[in-house]
């Protein structure tokens, strides 16, 4: 990839930072820690998570939710065919001065048929007191042999990772500045439920690339008409409601137990609903017929928990989480119905208003997850 991107014309400034970028008129002007400057007439902010420009823009404010990633690709594991995606054998446990739900996601890496990959995350709402990374690896010393059923002394350990994935509920982030685009972990499109972030953004590629070239060649380049890159999506908006069911809560009136039983009759029903339904979650992408007919199965199946999962998100929140629930309705039939007939009159626009329509086509497409295709 970097060979072909070279062979374009495309220049890499390699262990470069970016200290600052000026917008002008004509330009944007990025100044490189190192002295060098550069001119484009489009940054794409590609910083991930911890984007400075992403600070700027959302001013410090302190994300929503946060999902904490401990683990470890290691070398000695005699089983190593299968894999889970998530797993839970514990019921909410207290970690420091907090409470936290672990989940596992274990699978083959490929450096060697013995090495295997096991990540231990936890959903917890940022606050003073809040489970530490160090905590989190500690626990997932001890806890690791069990889940994997090997020896610790067994194992070489190739590498410890961890990592901190910030979701803010006001994403994707629209752009707030006329040439800058924030793209991929930068831009908040990643779920908030998976730290799924290299997926979505492949999801995404196709769409940006083309999106980024009308708005180049159109010479769109204002922050609103950039913003139409990174619209309102209400399955990313949707699935936040998963987070927030899935954070243990310190002094919560649920049983400790409430999570695992949670995940327990979702993916039970998914399953009887079969690959329609299940396939599309587990890629992170929320459909609003799969997440009806999931919902209306768990309702029929124990409606007892229906009060838990009031206490536990609050009243709020799922208000909030009707009007997404909604809005993905909408979009559905947008998609479906509406846009074959604006599809065949974008020819006859004139350029900036078909930019403008073929963005609105994408973001009901994609914002009610009819881009998957099982
Ligand atoms: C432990 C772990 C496991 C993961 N597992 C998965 C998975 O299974 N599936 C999946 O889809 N995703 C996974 N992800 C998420 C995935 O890695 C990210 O979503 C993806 O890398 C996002 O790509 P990005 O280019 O947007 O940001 P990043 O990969 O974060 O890249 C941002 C880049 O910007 C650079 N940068 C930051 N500030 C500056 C600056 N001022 N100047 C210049 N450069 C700067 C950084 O050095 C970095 O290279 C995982 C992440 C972690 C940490």
């Amino acid at each position: 990839m970097k060979k072909r991107f070279i062979s374009l014309g495309g220049v890499i400034f390699e262990g470069c930072s970016v200290s600052s970028i000026s917008i002008y008129e004509d330009a944007s002007v990025l100044k490189l820690s190192e002295g060098n400057i550069l001119s484009s007439r489009l940054v794409i902010d590609a910083m991930g998570n911890f984007s400075p420009v992403v600070k700027q823009i959302r001013r410090g404010r302190k994300p929503d939710g946060v999902c904490l990633v401990v683990g470890s690709c290691a070398r000695g594991f005699k089983d190593n065919s299968t894999s889970d995606i998530i797993y839970s054998s514990s019921s909410v446990k207290k970690v420091g001065d907090s409470e936290a739900q672990y989940f596992w996601e274990a699978f083959p890496a490929g450096s060697g048929p013995l090495d295997r990959t096991t990540y231990m995350f936890t959903y917890v709402s940022p606050q003073p007191g809040s489970p530490k990374l160090e905590e989190l690896l500690e626990d997932f010393w001890d806890l690791m042999p069990e889940y994997q059923g090997v020896s610790l002394d067994n194992l070489e350990i190739l590498r410890v990772i961890y990592g901190i994935f910030p979701t803010y509920r006001d994403s994707p982030l629209p752009a707030a500045f006329d040439r800058i685009l924030q793209f991929g972990d930068a831009s908040g499109i990643q779920s908030p439920v998976s730290f799924g972030g290299f997926g979505s953004l492949t999801r995404h590629l196709g769409r940006l690339s083309a999106g980024v070239y009308e708005a180049i060649n159109g010479d769109f380049l204002d922050a609103s008409s950039l913003s139409l890159l990174n619209p309102y999506m209400p399955n990313l908006s949707a699935s936040w409601l998963f987070q927030r069911a899935m954070s243990a809560k310190k002094n919560s009136n649920v049983p400790p137990e409430f999570i695992n039983e949670l995940l327990h009759v979702n993916f039970q029903s998914m399953q009887k609903l079969g690959d329609p339904v299940l396939r599309p979650f587990l890629q992170d992408v929320i459909q609003f017929g799969a997440l009806s007919k999931t919902l209306g199965l768990v309702m029929l199946t124990k409606p007892q928990i229906i009060p838990s999962i009031f206490k536990q998100v609050g009243i709020p929140v799922l208000l909030d989480w009707s009007s997404h629930f909604f809005m993905l309705g909408y979009y559905t039939f947008l998609s479906t119905y509406a846009d074959p007939v604006i599809r065949s009159l974008l020819t006859a626009f004139p350029s900036k208003m078909k930019y403008e329509w073929k963005r609105y086509l994408e973001a009901w497409k994609y914002g009610s997850g009819l881009d998957y295709k099982l």
